[in-house]
């Protein structure tokens, strides 16, 4: 059974394909693994078995009666708990929703089981995507796979932990400030933020509908971006969705070539009180790209620096608007609904009950933000920073196809140093916020360890609004040069799989 755990996504589509091995088998063998890990790691908040089982079973007859099969049908994914599911609960890892099951699929979760990927269960995360850390879940605290007393990032945690303790080939994700990008480089994976647009929000638990993008997590760039083609896409259903093709993104990550592409670098993004390992392994990786034929350049972003201000603001404005329609009488929890209280009163005392604190701080910032009088000077000022952020993104790549920066400033920190301290937490996101304020396309690929802890560094790669491709051609080209150097990184993790 290890030995199905241990090939990518791509291999395992392949093998299902030409029947060395039947998606049931590949299945089960991922369902017992997190039977075996997942009460170490915490990664899962629904696993159903029978499930999971029924949706193998359906892609082994389709094999069986000559249909022919995409590259990950039969495949197990690891799905977050924001995507609606219909025959699974959706919770967004709140007691709000405790128990909910949605009438309906989101778009990428329909398009999952269209492509025939198997949805092992639903994955734990940073109650309403609000954090960095998956602390914020109203469940559990789910764990690092590299050290058990880290955090996997956030806000898809559970995600990142699932692909990383090998209980899934494959997760899903989604990046409203770095939700993919920032858990994907403290697990050692890859996770990409494509294109805003370019994958649908139908069906998401929204938090910040002008930033919430899902992307995928993987072990390697290929498996990435086969989950990527499979679930994005035009879709009529979501109003902010592009009407274009999906970015070649499986040629760019089989190519991987980058001799003569131009790679600029983020003075703003590279500060010098990062932690000196990520720094180490992200300069040692310029020079590697060197050494491939790309052009590295040094360049400003003088609006980057006010990203993560700008950010707090319209995130949380968002979120206040969109949580309001958890009112106690639509959905989930309802409290103190015994006859003699107003529609109000049970309003208030179910959002009091059912939203934890970092959620009532982002709906009383966004609140405030929005309010008559603070309006322009908080929110308007915000969407003034955001343009220029784009302006600073549109002047970049005149010059240079891809910008590149470490993923995050610091490796995965201990469990419970920054959750009583919200500032310290933000900061997670200081390299990764940008892009989503632009809408661009950006991604995340390991690159090496940090020598001070052993912790996986991730090298963060931005490129234009639908030149996705470009950033899985060079994360590609740093995973083939670093696997050379030194091996399969993920192989060194304490919960790796190994063939
Ligand atoms: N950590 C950021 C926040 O707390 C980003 C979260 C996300 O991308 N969903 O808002």
């Amino acid at each position: 059974m290890s030995d199905v755990i241990s090939l990518t996504a791509a291999q395992l589509g392949a093998a299902i394909r030409d029947g060395q091995v039947s998606s049931e088998e590949a299945t089960t063998a991922y369902l017992d693994r997190i039977e075996a890990v997942d009460g170490e790691i915490n990664a899962f908040l629904h696993v159903r078995r029978e499930t999971a089982l029924e949706q193998a079973r359906a892609v082994d007859a389709r094999r069986a009666a000559g249909e022919a099969l995409g590259p990950l049908a039969g495949v197990p994914v690891a799905h977050k708990d924001v995507f609606s599911t219909r025959d699974m609960p959706t919770t967004a890892a709140s007691r709000i929703l405790e128990g909910w099951q949605p009438p309906y699929d989101a778009t990428v979760t329909a398009r999952l089981r269209e492509a025939g990927l198997v949805i092992l269960g639903k994955t734990n995360m940073d109650e309403f995507a609000m954090g960095s850390s998956t602390e914020n879940s109203a469940y559990q605290v789910t764990r690092n796979p590299w050290d058990t007393d880290r955090i996997p990032g956030g806000s898809s945690g559970g995600s990142s932990a699932a692909v990383a303790a090998f209980e899934a080939p494959l997760a899903t994700g989604t990046d409203t400030g770095g939700s993919i990008r920032q858990p994907a480089a403290v697990c050692g994976l890859v996770g990409a933020k494509p294109t805003y647009g370019g994958s649908s929000r139908y069906g998401i638990i929204a938090f910040a509908s002008s930033l919430d993008t899902p992307g995928p997590f993987a072990r390697n760039v290929l498996d990435a971006a086969l989950l990527h083609e499979a679930f994005s896409g035009h879709d009529p259903r979501d109003s902010t969705s592009i009407d274009a093709p999906v970015p070649p993104v499986v040629d760019a990550a089989r190519l991987g070539d980058i001799d003569g592409l131009r790679v600029g670098v983020v003075r703003e993004l590279d500060s010098d009180g990062f932690q000196a390992g990520v720094r180490q392994r992200f300069h040692e990786t310029l020079e590697l790209l060197e050494s491939l034929g790309a052009k590295i350049v040094e360049l400003s972003c003088p609006s980057f620096d006010a990203a993560l201000s700008a950010y707090y603001l319209i995130a949380p404005s968002e979120c206040s608007s969109n949580l309001a329609r958890f009112d106690a009488m639509r959905y989930g929890l309802r409290v103190g609904d015994d006859g003699t209280r107003s529609a109000e009163e049970v309003m208030s005392l179910t959002r009091a009950q059912g939203f934890g604190p970092e959620v009532k701080r982002r709906i009383m910032l966004g609140t405030y933000a929005l309010s008559s009088g603070y309006y322009d000077a908080y929110y308007g000022s915000a969407q003034q920073v955001r343009t220029l952020i784009k302006r600073d993104f549109d002047a970049a790549f005149e010059s240079v196809d891809v910008l590149v920066s470490p993923t995050t400033p610091t490796t995965a920190f201990p469990i419970g140093e920054r959750a009583e301290d919200p500032m310290a937490m933000y900061l997670a996101d200081l390299c990764t916020i940008p892009s989503n304020l632009a809408g661009n396309a950006s991604l995340s690929v390991p690159c090496g360890l940090a020598p001070e802890d052993g912790l996986p560094v991730g090298f963060q790669i931005m490129a234009p609004a639908l030149a996705d491709d470009r950033t899985y051609r060079v994360a590609a080209a740093v995973e083939r040069a670093l696997s050379e150097r030194d091996g399969d990184l993920l192989a060194r993790s304490p919960y790796a799989v190994n063939a």
